[in-house]
């Protein structure tokens, strides 16, 4: 175990032409906690986390998962290194049902071909069973076992991010950053995403969360970073975050 954060962004800095979408920005996430991320509209959270996740590459800075510096490490190996994401947008594969949207997820995570995932390998039908009783597993977790045969294409907003967390879940991950899982979630399903985060909380899994739901990142966030102007405003409980006047004006945009 490193003494460390758990994810640290040194100072990084993103530009789109002319528009600087991070501008040096540094903040750290820790170890068995849910750290929330907020901020206005365009203020460089999705960009943060595609720097975060090896998507978007920096022009400027670094990030360090457990004391490493993984600046430099594409998307698909951050999978194997512990740490997951979910998407503001879910990429479910809608002509598959549910239950196999899971079968092929580590792969595709992983960036291996499914293809060379099955002939390529010995023990296939060793690992492809234990995949499917993990996969079970995981959609019974997630509340959506029943649907299992469903194409995903048909799921509800709320059911597209329970599968896309439970896709996130089946590599058990250490770090699992969401980009807002609450945006078009009915509230049932708001609850039951709050219950498995808290769940997964105890047993150890850290979160980033993106979101605009101020009472979600109120229910489930440790600490709360600010972001306004693609930097860190100001960092500290959701309680006082919340009193903050440069929060209260960056939201305001005065
Ligand atoms: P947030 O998630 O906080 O709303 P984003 O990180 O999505 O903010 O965007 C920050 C700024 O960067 C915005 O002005 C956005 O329009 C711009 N931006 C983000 N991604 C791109 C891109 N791929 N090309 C051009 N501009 C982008
Ligand atoms: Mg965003």
């Amino acid at each position: 175990m490193t003494a460390g954060p758990l994810l640290e962004v040194r100072d990084v800095a993103k530009r789109f032409g002319g528009l600087a979408a991070l501008d040096g920005c540094s903040l750290a996430l820790e170890a068995g906690q849910v750290t929330g991320l907020i901020g206005p509209n365009g203020a460089g959270k999705s960009t943060l986390l595609n720097v975060m996740t090896g998507l978007v590459r920096a022009d400027r800075g670094s990030v360090l998962f457990e004391g490493r510096d993984v600046t430099a490490v594409s998307a698909h190996r951050f999978p194997a290194l512990g740490m997951a994401r979910t998407f503001q947008i879910v990429r479910e594969l809608g002509s598959l049902t549910v239950f196999e949207n899971l079968l092929v997820a580590p792969r595709l995570q992983t960036g291996e071909g499914v293809v060379a995932s099955i002939f390529g390998r010995r023990k296939w039908w060793a690992e492809e069973s234990a995949n499917a009783q993990k996969a079970k597993a995981l959609l019974d977790r997630v509340g959506l076992f029943r649907l299992a045969d469903h194409p995903s294409g048909g799921l509800s907003g709320g059911q597209k991010k329970l599968l896309d967390l439970a896709r996130a879940l089946l590599l058990e991950p250490k770090l699992i950053l969401l980009d807002e899982p609450g945006a078009g979630v009915a509230p049932p399903l708001k609850i039951e995403m709050i219950r498995l985060i808290r769940e997964l909380k105890a047993e150890g899994v850290s979160f980033g969360l993106v979101e605009h739901d101020m009472h979600l990142v109120g229910e489930l966030c440790d600490r709360v970073h600010v972001m306004a102007e693609g930097k860190r405003l100001v960092s500290g409980t959701f309680e006082e975050v919340s009193k903050d006047r440069r929060v209260v004006e960056a939201y305001l945009g005065v």
